[in-house]
């Protein structure tokens, strides 16, 4: 039998759809097992055709991005009705995303920032036009309506997908792992004691020592292992862009304290080494963070 599915975009960049798309040949595999009812980024779907469908008529809902405005919180929602399984695809869809990151500012100093400020724009006004109102803040998906599974990556890699998408047709349980990408890294390391952050512009990486004992923020200790450390595999450092593992409720939180066991150096050094500290600590998941919660950098002048 076939499975009826329907693939939505809320606010993102397209990274996961085009990992979906990357998968090629494998792509053939499966896609004779769906029936497609909605995926706009590929074929020529409008909303109201989602919303025509009966409740509960989509097998398994995937959702892509975050609610950055109402137009995505109402598509969210349509998605939550006509899906018998949901899921959260990506990063943004998890945690809320990059686009979290903008939830340290108001909604009106994000808007001055976009629309009146840039000395390149003429005649600043806020577009009102065919442009969906903007919701204050951004929040994880899961904070809007029940998911029934939550599949982190910014993209999750198209094996992931593919992982998923067949779990779900067969009907085999899906599970996130509980290790981090530490724990699929194949670098040696050593007792750490970090006396210097590099950029990675400083210096050369070692391509067989830890990045992080090299003094490269790698947060591969702190981040779900997902991805099979593909980024100390090409000798990049991990950015965190899965997210933590299950059971850590607040990434940067973890990455922080995990830090303060290793790093000796004052504090001044290390707020000159960390200019964007929440960008660095909270790549994907400022919005499902309790810093994002409890404060906002207007709040905190007050
Ligand atoms: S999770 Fe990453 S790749 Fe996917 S839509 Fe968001 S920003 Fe793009
Ligand atoms: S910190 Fe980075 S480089 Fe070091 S073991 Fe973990 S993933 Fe590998
Ligand atoms: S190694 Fe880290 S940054 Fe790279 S894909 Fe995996 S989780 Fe994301």
């Amino acid at each position: 039998m076939t499975k009826r599915v329907a693939f939505a975009q809320l606010s993102s960049c397209w990274g996961c759809d085009q990992s979906l798309v990357d998968l090629h040949f494998s792509l053939l595999e499966v896609l004779p097992q769906l029936e497609i009812l909605y995926w706009p980024a590929v074929v020529d779907f409008k909303l109201k055709d989602l919303e025509g469908l009966p409740d509960k008529s989509v097998h398994v809902g995937f959702v892509e991005g975050s609610c950055r405005t109402e137009n995505d919180l109402h598509l969210l929602k349509v998605m939550r009705e006509k899906s018998k399984l949901l899921v959260a695809w990506g990063s943004c869809s998890c945690f809320g995303g990059v686009q979290g990151l903008g939830n340290q500012w108001t909604l009106s100093q994000l808007t001055d920032t976009k629309f009146f400020k840039p000395e390149t724009v003429v005649n600043p006004r806020l577009p009102t036009e065919n442009v969906p109102a903007f919701l204050d803040k951004v929040a994880p998906n899961p904070q809007h309506v029940p998911f029934d599974i939550i599949l982190p990556g910014c993209p999750p890699s198209s094996k992931n997908t593919f992982d998923a998408v067949t779990a779900l047709l067969t009907g085999a349980p899906f599970d996130l792992p509980q290790k981090t990408v530490c724990d699929q890294c194949t670098r040696t390391r050593e007792e750490k004691r970090i006396k210097k952050f590099r950029r990675t512009h400083e210096g050369k990486i070692d391509p067989k020592k830890c990045i992080l004992d090299q003094g490269y923020l790698c947060l591969g200790f702190a981040t779900i292992g997902f991805c099979g450390a593909q980024c100390p595999a090409a000798n990049a450092p991990c950015k965190g862009c899965f997210g933590p593992p299950p059971g850590v409720k607040d990434h940067g939180a973890k990455i922080i304290s995990a830090l303060g066991g290793i790093v000796e150096m004052e504090p001044e050094e290390l707020r000159a080494a960390f200019p964007d500290p929440i960008g660095s600590f909270y790549f994907v998941d400022y919005a499902a963070s309790y810093l994002s919660r409890i404060t906002s950098k207007e709040d905190s002048k007050k």
